[in-house]
């Protein structure tokens, strides 16, 4: 039997992979929370978990007409509702890789790829953090670069999102071992050794979430 991959997702498929992607965000808040606890003030479960309710309710309740709209509806939803630094930083994650970007009806790997590298360069032109920081940029570069590497190679959503899963978890780890030089963490200066960076795991979580999704709805 010839088991075939599909290779791209419509723009309402697309809307269900952010839906899951929320759900798992807003499960993890004690998980996040106690993360930030030990570096940083213990918002960043409570910020994320506000965002990313409000991510579902904005879904659910709308239809859009291309890809872009889907991706831009998810990013205003967190900056509106989140607040304070995070809530522009997952914002920018979701909204800067649009910009001059073609949305259309369906979206393959390489529009993923090209989509999350504006935005990660948007989030270190924004936030002037760079990999080695202990900040979520630990875990988006590697995975983007996953995503990058993956299309080039001529590889299905599946593979391609599991890549960047891994390399986003590979990221966070990382993290336990830099210094924090940005955010609240950075007070801890070297007492930050040993910890994972809470933001670090949000993106984490986040693409673990689209790589479940594309994983049982992919094949
Ligand atoms: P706050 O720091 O205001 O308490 P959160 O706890 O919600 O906000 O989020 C903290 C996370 O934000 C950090 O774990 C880190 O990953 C990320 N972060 C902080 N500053 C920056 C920055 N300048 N660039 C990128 N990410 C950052
Ligand atoms: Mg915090």
């Amino acid at each position: 039997m010839v088991i075939t991959l599909k290779d791209s997702i419509t723009k309402e498929e697309l809307k269900d992979m952010f839906i899951y992607v929320a759900n798992q965000i807003v499960d993890s808040e004690d998980y996040l929370t106690e993360i930030d606890k030990r570096i940083g003030d213990g918002d960043h479960g409570t910020g994320m978990s506000l965002g990313f309710r409000e991510v579902i309710k904005e879904l659910s309740s709308k239809s859009f007409n291309d890809t872009n709209e889907v991706f831009q509806s998810v990013g205003i939803t967190l900056l509106d509702t989140m607040g304070g630094a995070s809530g522009v930083l997952f914002g920018t994650v979701f909204i800067s890789g649009i910009v001059d970007y073609q949305g259309k009806e369906t979206i393959n790997l390489k529009g993923f790829a090209e989509i999350f590298t504006k935005s990660l360069e948007a989030l270190k032109r924004r936030g002037k953090a760079n990999v080695g920081d202990k900040t979520m940029i630990d875990a988006l570069q590697p995975a983007v670069e996953a995503l990058l590497q993956s299309s080039k190679d001529g590889l299905g959503l599946i593979e391609g999102f599991n890549n960047a899963s891994e390399r986003a978890k590979e990221g966070m780890e990382y993290t336990k071992q830099c210094v924090a030089k940005f955010g609240r963490a950075k007070s801890y200066g070297k007492k930050s050794i040993g910890f994972e960076d809470a933001g670090a795991t949000s993106i984490w979580i986040i693409f673990r979430a689209m790589s479940k999704w594309l994983g049982v709805h992919c094949k």
